[in-house]
C-alpha cells in the first residue's frame, strides 16, 4: 500500500499538491518524501508524533513517514505542552517534530529537518507494509471529554476512500480543497484519499473564506469539505454559485435546515455525512438527490449500519466493516462498552426510516427530565431554523424535581430570549422547553469548530452558576 510510489509512477508530471505559489507534481513529491524518508529512518523510531500545521513540510513528512512504514501521531496543534505530553505518553510515543520548543518533550524542529532533508541526496525506497500496520494515530475531538487515540490501519484508509467515493464521486482529475486540519480525519483523509487516486489537493493553512472563494473560482475547485461552522462563513463571505464544484462534503456536525437552505439556493452541490475519528472519515454520505428526497437524513443505509438496544425504532447507531477501528489504543477501558457483536458502537442515537439513516443526538447528551427523553440537537434546531439566533447550545441540568432539565445557551447580536420562546411554544412540546436562555459571547468550541456541551456545560455548572 504505498499509493503515492504507483500514483507517481502513473501521473509523474500531475500536480500532487498545490500550495501558497507552489506546485507540486507527483513525481517531485516521490522524491521529496523519499528524502525526507531517508533521514527518518536514520532516528530508528516506529511511532513519531507530528504537530501538522497544513503546510507542504507536512505533506512532505507525512508521505516520508509513509515510505518509513513509520506510524505518526498526530497532534493538535492548539495543545498546551502538558496535553502534548500526554497524549504522546499514553500512546508511548517518545519524539516530537514541531516548529515550537518545548521544556519537556524530546522535539526536532519539523521544517528545519525537512527542509535539510531535501536538500540532500539519500533517498529511502518505499518499505513494504501490510494493511493491518497502523498508518496514523488520531485523537478524537474531545467533545465529550476525553479525548481517546484511535489507530488508523492502511486498512481503514483505503477502506474510507473507497467508501467516500460511492457517493461523493471523484477521480484522478478531481481538484480537492484541503482546509480542514491534518490533525482531524477529516483533513488527512483528503490527502490520502487524492493519493491512492491521483487527485489534486489545493492545501491551505487556515481558514480565510476570501482565498478561499477565490480559489473555488480561479482554481476550479471540484471538492471541498467544510463543517456547518465554515460553511456559514463561506456563504457570509459571498460564496453565492456552483463555479467548478462538483460537491461539497459536509461532516462533523448536524447542518442546520437554515444553513442547508441557504446553500441550496445557491446552488451549491452540498452533501451531507456522518462519520467520526474512529470509522477514518465519513461512514455514511447523503448526495444532492438524497437530501432533496429526505431532507434531514445523512444517507442510504447498507449492511454495516446497524441500530442496537431500539425502543420505539430509536437506537445506537453501530457500525462495522474495513474502514471502522478494531479498538482504541487509550484509553483501553474505552474499549469495553465500544464494541457489540463485531460492531463498533458510535455513542450516537438515531433512527432508520425507508432505509435512510437519521442522527437524533449523542447518548451521552440526552437529557431525561421527569422520565421523558429529550434530544438537545431537536431543540437546538428549531431556534436556529427559527429565529436569527447565530449558535445555540442545548445542556441538560441536575434539577431535584425533574432529574435533569434543559438549559439553552445561545449566541446572538442581542437579547432573544423571548424570540426564541416564542419559536419554541410553535414547534416543540412543553416538557422540551428549556428553564433558561443565557446569552453567551462565544460558546464553547472544540479546535474544529465544533460546539462541544460538555465544555459548555462545564462553564455553566463552574463559572456562570458561580458568578
Ligand atoms: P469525542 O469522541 O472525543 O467526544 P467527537 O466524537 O466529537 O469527540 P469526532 O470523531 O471528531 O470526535 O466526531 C465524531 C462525532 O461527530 C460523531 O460521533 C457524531 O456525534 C458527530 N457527527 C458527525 N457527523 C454528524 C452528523 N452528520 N450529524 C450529527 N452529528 C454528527
Ligand atoms: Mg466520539
Amino acid at each position: 500500500m504505498q499509493w503515492l510510489k504507483t500514483t507517481s509512477n502513473r501521473y509523474p508530471d500531475k500536480t500532487a499538491i498545490f500550495y501558497q505559489d507552489q506546485h507540486i507534481s507527483y513525481q517531485l513529491l516521490y522524491e521529496q518524501a523519499q528524502k525526507v524518508a531517508y533521514e527518518l529512518d536514520q532516528l530508528q523510531h516506529h511511532r513519531v508524533a507530528l504537530v501538522a500545521e497544513n503546510t507542504l513540510m507536512d505533506c512532505y513528512f507525512i508521505h516520508a513517514a509513509i515510505i518509513a512504514n513509520i506510524e505518526i501521531v498526530m497532534i493538535n496543534k492548539h495543545l498546551t505542552e502538558h496535553e502534548m505530553r500526554k497524549q504522546m505518553a499514553s500512546v508511548d510515543t517518545e519524539l516530537l517534530f514541531s516548529n515550537n520548543t518545548y521544556t519537556h518533550i524530546s522535539a526536532i524542529h519539523k521544517s528545519e529537518f525537512v527542509r535539510k532533508a531535501i536538500n540532500q541526496h539519500s533517498t529511502l525506497t518505499a518499505k513494504p507494509n501490510h494493511p493491518e500496520d497502523i498508518l496514523s494515530i488520531m485523537f478524537t475531538s474531545g467533545t465529550t471529554g476525553v479525548q481517546k487515540a484511535v489507530p488508523q490501519r492502511f486498512i481503514n484508509h483505503l477502506a474510507s476512500a473507497g467508501n467516500c467515493k460511492q457517493i461523493f464521486t471523484y477521480d484522478h482529475d478531481s481538484i480537492w480543497l484541503d482546509v480542514l486540519p491534518l490533525f482531524h480525519i477529516s483533513g488527512l483523509s483528503i490527502l490520502l484519499r487524492a493519493v491512492i487516486d491521483g487527485c489534486t489537493v489545493v492545501l491551505h493553512e487556515k481558514f480565510d473564506a476570501k482565498q478561499i472563494i477565490d480559489d473555488i473560482k480561479d482554481k476550479e475547485i471540484t471538492h471541498i469539505s467544510l463543517v456547518p461552522q465554515t460553511l456559514e462563513r463561506l456563504l457570509r463571505q459571498g460564496l453565492n454559485q456552483q463555479y467548478a464544484l462538483q460537491g461539497i462534503l459536509i461532516g462533523g456536525a448536524k447542518l442546520d435546515d437554515r444553513l442547508l437552505i441557504q446553500a441550496q439556493s445557491a446552488d451549491l452541490p452540498i452533501y451531507t455525512s456522518f462519520g467520526m475519528t474512529e470509522t477514518c472519515s465519513q461512514m455514511i454520505t447523503a448526495s444532492p438527490k438524497d437530501i432533496q428526497k429526505y431532507p434531514k437524513s445523512v444517507g442510504q443505509i447498507n449492511q454495516n449500519i446497524q441500530l442496537f438496544n431500539a425502543v420505539n425504532q430509536v437506537g445506537e447507531i453501530g457500525v462495522r466493516g474495513d474502514n471502522v477501528m478494531h479498538g482504541y489504543l487509550y484509553p483501553e477501558s474505552a474499549n469495553q462498552e465500544a464494541f457489540i457483536d463485531g460492531y463498533f458502537l458510535t455513542g450516537d442515537i438515531g433512527y432508520i426510516e425507508d432505509d435512510y439513516l437519521y442522527i437524533l443526538d449523542r447518548r451521552k447528551d440526552l437529557i431525561i427530565s421527569g422520565g421523558e427523553n429529550i434530544y438537545p440537537s431537536e431543540i437546538e434546531q428549531v431556534i436556529l431554523s427559527h429565529t436569527s439566533v447565530h449558535a445555540a447550545c442545548v445542556i441538560g441540568i441536575k434539577d431535584s424535581e425533574w432529574g435533569s432539565v434543559p438549559v439553552c445557551l445561545y449566541e446572538a447580536d442581542g437579547n432573544m430570549a423571548a424570540t426564541i420562546q416564542n419559536a419554541l411554544n410553535n414547534n416543540i412540546a412543553k416538557y422540551k422547553h428549556p428553564k433558561q436562555f443565557i446569552r453567551v459571547n462565544n460558546l464553547k468550541r472544540t479546535s474544529n469548530g465544533k460546539i462541544s456541551r460538555h465544555q459548555c456545560k462545564e462553564w455553566f455548572v463552574h463559572e456562570y452558576l458561580k458568578s
